[in-house]
């Protein structure tokens, strides 16, 4: 067997796991010793990182519904976001647009950010599933493995103060867990974005499409107060409306 070098092997093992996960960190050797220097990745860096991201999507086939789809729908927003929503997948409006949350259900979300006092450019909006699943179908175990990983990059990019999951699907998703929407949501989880890197925190509310099929007092009254405990966990200030 060839003589081995530990040190170079970790350096290059360094390099690779880098080169894979487009982790933004220099690793330089420094009179003898492994220095890091961890470069804050621009603004620039993460636009470019994030098309990237959007372009592979929407070359992605490794589910059937990459092929029943008409437009993958990668997600939108700041990437300088403070908050990331999350939500299931496309439906049908998204589907024709290419665009996350554009139909009914869009639109409500809308009024959620409008009513924090917050724009829709203000955030970013994306979704476990990039592609439609037929007849809204629920998520199927295999296209959530194969589509969160392009989440996951896009969580890291943004790095967002606060991930609001929006339905059970999504929460789980994110949290690797099985519990029902009752029991996640109006607590602050922390999701884990990686090894090393700080948990975000992450709230989790009703879908805004079940909160239309069940467009109560109490639910309203609910998601309002998620997005309450999100506002004050950021310091941002609290609309008239929705102090009392
Ligand atoms: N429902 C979702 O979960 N995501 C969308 O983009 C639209 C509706």
């Amino acid at each position: 067997m060839k003589n081995v070098n530990p040190k170079k092997v970790l350096q290059q093992h360094l390099q690779m796991e880098d080169f894979f996960t487009g982790d933004f960190t220099i690793r330089s050797r420094s009179a003898g010793q492994e220095q890091q220097q961890s470069k804050t990745p621009t603004n620039e860096d993460v636009i470019i990182e994030l098309e990237k991201i959007a372009d592979e999507v929407r070359k992605c086939r490794k589910c059937e519904i990459g092929y029943s789809r008409t437009n993958a729908v990668p997600g939108e927003g700041d990437p300088n976001a403070r908050i990331m929503f999350v939500g299931e997948g496309p439906g049908a409006d998204e589907d024709a647009q290419g665009r996350p949350f554009v139909g009914r259900a869009g639109q409500l979300l809308d009024k959620i950010i409008a009513a924090m006092g917050l724009k829709r450019g203000d955030v970013y909006i994306g979704n476990v599933l990039k592609c439609r699943p037929p007849e809204n179908r629920d998520p199927k175990p295999e296209e959530i493995i194969n589509c969160l990983p392009y989440l996951q990059r896009q969580i890291e990019l943004i790095n967002p103060e606060i991930i609001v999951a929006l339905g059970a699907h999504a929460t789980r998703a994110l949290l690797n867990n099985n519990k029902s929407i009752g029991q996640l949501r109006g607590i602050f989880h922390e999701y884990y974005p990686g090894l090393g890197k700080p948990p975000i925190k992450l709230m989790a509310t009703y879908h805004p499409a079940y909160l239309l099929r069940n467009y109560s007092h109490e639910n309203r009254q609910r998601v309002w107060e998620d997005m309450k405990k999100v506002l004050e966990e950021l310091g941002l200030p609290m609309p008239e409306k929705g102090k009392k």
